[in-house]
């Protein structure tokens, strides 16, 4: 069913590593072109040759690597009018970028949480408020939204992270009521625990006190990113409004 995604532009954010990343691979290999963007340019020419390796009609010009830190919101306009001016259109919006760090509640500091809240909820409102104004005024497109489990249900010692994917949740599950008639899905995915560099950091947090383990033992229960990144793909190829992506995991306190 993915390849019904050819030829369609697709931005990602976060698409130097992990989900972002292999959701790339996913999209390459179904013919889409692919804007790649996020902070570490190197890593992000990286994937651009792997994608054009997993598919070799597409061409060098297909695949755009655009460097933008996502919380700098006056850079959003200017990069969006250079994908226009380079595709001539945006089909897919995928607000992927994002990071976590375990705390315990009552040792947060609300400098974290707006840090935290700026790049997981108001960096991606900021974008996607930009992009819906052409979607509306183009009566298509399509929002996706890498929110978490976490935005679903509570998970100890992410306060901060949780957090922010309820309320990255409810903006969008709010924007796809109040749109329901414009043809402009939106699909709220919400992945357990995939494996990527993003739990490792998650899980040390600034005094280098760890909360529980990221080890090789309880990595059976988590998910390959190359698998988030395929169901993804099918998942946004469907315009599904919701998908979970996880295995069964055992909490123990
Ligand atoms: P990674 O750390 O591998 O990826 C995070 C991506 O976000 C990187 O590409 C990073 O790129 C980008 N990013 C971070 N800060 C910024 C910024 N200021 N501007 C632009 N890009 C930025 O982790 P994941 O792939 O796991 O995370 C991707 C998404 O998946 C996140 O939103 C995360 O919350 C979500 N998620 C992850 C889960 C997991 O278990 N791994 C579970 C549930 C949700 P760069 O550093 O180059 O800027």
């Amino acid at each position: 069913p993915i390849g019904s995604l050819k030829d369609k532009v697709v931005w990602i954010t976060g698409a130097s590593s992990g989900i972002g990343e292999h959701l790339a691979y996913a999209l390459a290999g179904a013919g889409c072109k692919l804007i790649l963007s996020a902070r570490r340019g190197q890593l992000l020419e990286r994937v651009k040759a792997e994608c054009l390796q997993k598919n070799a009609s597409l061409k060098s010009s297909d695949i755009e690597v655009l460097v933008l830190d996502v919380c700098d919101t006056d850079s959003h306009e200017p990069a969006f009018r250079s994908i226009i001016s380079k595709f001539g259109k945006l089909d897919i919006l995928v607000n992927n970028a994002g990071r976590s760090q375990r705390a315990r509640w009552e040792d947060i500091e609300l400098s974290v949480d707006k840090e935290m809240f700026h790049l997981n909820v108001f960096s991606q409102v900021a974008l996607s408020r930009l992009v819906a104004k052409y979607f509306l005024q183009m009566g298509a497109g399509h929002f996706v939204i890498t929110s978490s489990l976490a935005g679903i249900a509570p998970v100890p010692f992410s306060g901060t992270y949780s957090g922010s994917k309820f309320a990255l949740n409810g903006y969008f599950y709010s924007f796809a009521a109040e749109k329901i008639d414009n043809r402009i899905p939106v699909t709220i995915v919400c992945p357990g625990s995939i494996q990527t560099d993003f739990l490792a950091e998650a899980y040390t947090n600034k005094s280098g006190e760890k909360y529980g383990e990221h080890t090789n033992e309880n990595s059976k229960n988590k998910v390959s990113a190359q698998r988030c990144g395929t169901l993804m793909g099918i998942a946004i190829a469907n315009q599904l409004s919701e998908v979970w992506i996880a295995k069964p995991v055992v909490l123990q306190f």
